[in-house]
């Protein structure tokens, strides 16, 4: 298809690479198009008679030479040995450097077009170079341009007339210095402009972070459950596989936070976070679901495995201790389970799990109810408040 066919022969100009390396490898090229481009002229000027034509085929054949040679080392992904400077910017451009003032030596009387060309590739420059290499640039090309005025206008001056060739050197300093001083400022940009992106990158990923975890114990918060529900959901949907939710609340937390203060009450919540998740599968996420109920999704398990799993969790805690918060406190908490039915909503199913929740309150705390089980709970456990020995 003829659609088709710019974006073949580009990939077989510029081979198979991606990325970086391709916007390379299309540079290098756009350099071997310009040094065609340049060869041409120079042919025309050795047709009208201005230019040597064996000095414009040796010069010719160096930066052809050259261009072609970067072009093949981009191509063949060497360049990419050398960390420092995969692109082969300064090379690239010293090439040019040479190659312009070759021309200047071999062009005579039409001389003063080459001096453009010097001012353009140091410009290409201002895009790539560090400061102190567009500086290094700018001294050689005018210590090289400067020695070959000084020769040609020693051996040939009736071509090369050693006052139009001082008039042409400092026309050359001013242009290149003003050039790389210019490149220097455009390089600090650069530089504030790459740490101004990799701030905003790092404030971005903050806030991705922000808005998907509770800040005080790490966990996902409702929101990111509220989406994860929805990607569990959509996956039950897909694999028929089953998928439960259970809800966690606190026992007696205001008496927690009456004895010990909002402190207290505060590391009892990332304390209790820490031990309870620890017992979790990879799979399972358990998240903040608001002051100090937590919910945990249980993909491909059912209400009597969820409600093991709750009771593992409760095990856990209450083999660990909570010293750290208080000397001899125990946190309890009541849970409730619900298998998500397949054609139910995840919010019915979260409502389900806070209702059998509520009733493990109702049975005295510190156990697990199943909806749909009956009233009774998983692990009908001390019917006493957890926490009665602060009360
Ligand atoms: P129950 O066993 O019936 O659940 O009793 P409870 O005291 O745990 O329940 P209630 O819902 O009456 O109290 C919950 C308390 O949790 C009230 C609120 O001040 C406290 N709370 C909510 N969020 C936080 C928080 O981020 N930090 C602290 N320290 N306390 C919180
Ligand atoms: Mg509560
Ligand atoms: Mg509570």
């Amino acid at each position: 298809m003829a659609t088709l066919g710019i974006p073949r022969l580009s990939l077989a100009w510029l081979g198979p690479q991606t990325g970086a390396q391709r916007l390379r490898a299309s540079q290098s090229l756009l350099a071997v198009v310009v040094y065609t481009a340049f060869a041409l002229v120079q042919y025309a000027e050795v047709r009208a008679g201005l230019v040597d034509a064996t000095a414009s085929m040796l010069l010719t054949a160096f930066y052809m030479t050259g261009a072609l040679g970067f072009h093949l080392v981009i191509r063949s992904g060497l360049n990419q040995r050398l960390s420092d400077d995969p692109s082969l910017t300064l090379p690239q451009m010293v090439l040019g450097v040479l190659a312009a003032t070759g021309s200047y030596a071999i062009t005579g009387p039409a001389r003063g077009a080459v001096m453009s060309l010097m001012v353009m590739i140091l410009v290409f420059g201002m895009f790539a170079l560090r400061p102190r290499q567009a500086r290094r640039l700018a001294v050689f090309a005018c210590a090289l341009l400067g020695a070959t005025m000084v020769w040609k206008g020693w051996t040939e001056p009736a071509r090369y007339p050693p006052e139009v060739e001082a008039v042409h050197l400092l026309f050359a300093v001013i242009t290149l210095a003003a050039v790389a001083t210019l490149t220097s400022r455009m390089a600090g940009l650069r530089q504030r402009l790459h740490q101004q992106k990799r701030e905003l990158e790092h404030a971005l990923e903050q806030i991705r972070l922000l808005a998907r975890q509770d800040e005080l114990t790490g966990l996902s918060n409702r929101r990111h459950m509220v989406e994860l529900m929805a990607i569990e959901k959509a996956r039950q949907r897909r694999t028929g596989q089953p998928l439960s939710v259970a809800l966690l609340d606190i026992d007696w937390f205001k008496r927690i936070n009456d004895t010990y203060g909002h402190g207290g009450g505060d590391l009892a919540l990332k304390t209790f976070a820490q031990l309870t998740r620890d017992s979790l599968r990879e799979v399972d996420v358990m998240g903040r679901w608001g002051g100090e109920e937590f919910l945990v999704i249980l993909p491909d398990t059912t209400a009597t495995e969820a409600a093991a799993c709750v009771e593992r969790m409760r095990g856990r805690l209450a083999s660990l201790s909570a010293d750290a918060i208080a000397p001899g406190l125990r946190v309890t908490f009541s849970g409730g389970v619900a298998e998500l039915m397949p054609i139910e909503e995840v919010e019915a199913g979260v409502e389900r799990a806070d209702r059998a929740m509520y009733r493990a309150k109702v049975q005295g705390r510190n156990c697990t109810v199943v909806d749909g089980e009956g009233e009774g709970g998983v692990d009908a456990a001390a019917a006493e408040g957890a926490v009665d020995h602060v009360a």
